[in-house]
């Protein structure tokens, strides 16, 4: 199998708890499961409506909040911006709107609006999208082609250990709709492949590039 991120031979193994065949880039160090976990987006949606995400939930803001400090520090104040995949609620969106930043909201499940087609943006957040996208590298590729020069792209995912083992244990790949994996690494990879440059990351699960 070859890597969903940077095309070099993947390695294979079996995750017996979940049943599921699985890949693991060395390269790139991209996770990612077989195809045939793959849902389509009606089977996704019933997954999704569970979530309980209310807008009106200090605990909701507050988690928003940690991303925008450590994405806003290193980007400072965009003129526009879009939120990419915001889910049932646009609460990050408003969030920025508070800050003075005007702000599109997509989601092609909830919010399929389309401003973003034709619109370009200082910066773009996404968060927890990556880890339910069939092909990240298409749709990486596609919102650098929505963002200014210089404009950056910000996106959250749980950063996997590194190892195989590490994997096996962890929490974030039970979830049925998580299908790939990243790390610093695999994003560093991506910059250097559609020239943008990688600005830096919390270590844990949030990350920051610039397209030059
Ligand atoms: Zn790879």
């Amino acid at each position: 199998m070859r890597c969903l991120i940077c095309d070099h031979p993947a390695d294979t193994f079996y995750d017996e708890k979940l049943k599921v065949e699985t890949y693991h880039c060395q390269q790139c160090a991209c996770i990612f499961k077989s195809h045939e976990t793959h849902q389509a987006l009606a089977a996704q949606k019933s997954r999704y409506d569970l979530h309980e995400n209310n807008p009106e939930d200090a605990g909701y803001r507050a988690y928003f909040q940690r991303f925008l400090d450590v994405v806003l520090t290193l980007v400072g104040t965009p003129r526009n911006a879009l939120d990419f995949g915001c889910g049932r609620s646009r609460l990050l969106s408003e969030m920025l709107i508070e800050q003075g930043v005007v702000c599109d909201a997509y989601d092609p499940i909830y919010h399929p609006d389309m401003e973003y087609h034709t619109n370009k943006y200082d910066l773009i957040v996404s968060t927890e999208v990556f880890e339910h996208l069939h092909d990240p590298k298409m749709v990486f590729e596609a919102l650098l082609d929505r963002l200014n020069a210089g404009g950056y792209l910000a996106i959250q995912t749980q950063f996997h250990s590194s190892t195989v083992e590490g994997y096996r244990t962890w929490y974030y790949r039970q979830d049925p709709t998580h299908i790939v994996f990243f790390t610093p690494q695999t994003f560093r990879v991506l910059c250097g492949r559609f020239g943008c440059t990688y600005v830096g990351d919390n270590g844990k699960n949030i990350l920051v590039l610039r397209k030059d």
